[in-house]
């Protein structure tokens, strides 16, 4: 998929750009059949996945091990459910399971298919960028931030629990959760924090991001666990070649 917005538009033979198409045998005039697609395009621009990322979706995500089978196989089930569902997904796991990548797949598929806004952040990101606004002369960024936070169908916000949980930080966080909640919007997080970590010493999610904040999400999404290697490594490092 092509989400380049530089890249020229191949101007549509039906409708020569204009969206409106006429129908040569009885004159009439209706909205082109490009409409459609060009309205995806812009959505899958606006829904802001990183470069990184564009190219995953479903098919390419080849899982290696039970817990990658039902993953995939949970988010599927979410897709062929979807509008009507009623929690969002927390898929956690070590780095490099795929977390971010069907996370970003199921996003794709939501606003190709249903033409949902859909947004996806780095929750550190988002922070950052809420933190930064964070003065009045530039309040409108932080008010329009927030805005598409609040709106978007469905909302990607990927690595929950990696900034350092300060108040602001806890603060920030529970008001965008909670706000998503009250609005009964669907959120979908990734986290490198489980529960119960596998080994002593290792902060839980709960360390992270507090104990109210993690009951609220017990509330909201179903939690989907994958194990496994990390991909980076194992994989694509045997890939490369000179
Ligand atoms: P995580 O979010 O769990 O840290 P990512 O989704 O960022 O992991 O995955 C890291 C890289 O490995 C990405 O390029 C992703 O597309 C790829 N990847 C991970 N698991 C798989 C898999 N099972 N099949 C195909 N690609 C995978």
């Amino acid at each position: 998929m092509n989400l380049d917005t530089s890249s020229p538009r191949e101007v549509c033979p039906h409708c020569l750009g204009s969206e409106w198409e006429r129908n040569q045998e009885t004159g009439s005039v209706r909205r082109c059949r490009c409409g459609k697609a060009h309205r995806i395009e812009r959505l899958l621009d606006a829904a802001k996945i990183p470069k990184r990322y564009v190219d995953c979706d479903l098919e390419s995500y080849k899982p290696n091990n039970p817990s990658q089978q039902k993953a995939k196989s949970d988010v599927t089930k979410f897709l062929d459910k979807y509008p009507l569902v009623e929690y969002g997904l927390l898929l956690v796991g070590p780095c490099g399971v795929g977390k971010t990548h069907l996370a970003v797949a199921l996003l794709k598929r939501v606003i190709s298919e249903t033409g949902d806004r859909g947004l996806f952040y780095d929750f550190s990101e988002l922070l950052r960028e809420i933190q930064s606004s964070w003065d009045p002369v530039s309040q409108a960024s932080q008010i329009e931030i927030l805005r598409r936070v609040e709106e978007a169908d469905v909302l990607v916000l990927d690595e929950l629990g990696a900034k350092k949980p300060t108040d602001w930080v806890r603060d920030a966080m529970s008001g965008i959760i909670n706000g998503r909640y009250s609005d009964r919007k669907l959120t979908i997080f990734t986290s490198n924090y489980l529960d119960n970590p596998a080994r002593q010493g290792e902060e839980s999610l709960t360390d992270r991001i507090g104990a109210r904040l993690r009951s609220r999400l017990y509330e909201m999404c179903k939690v989907i666990e994958i194990q496994g290697e990390d991909f980076r490594r194992f994989v694509k490092q045997a890939n490369y070649r000179f």
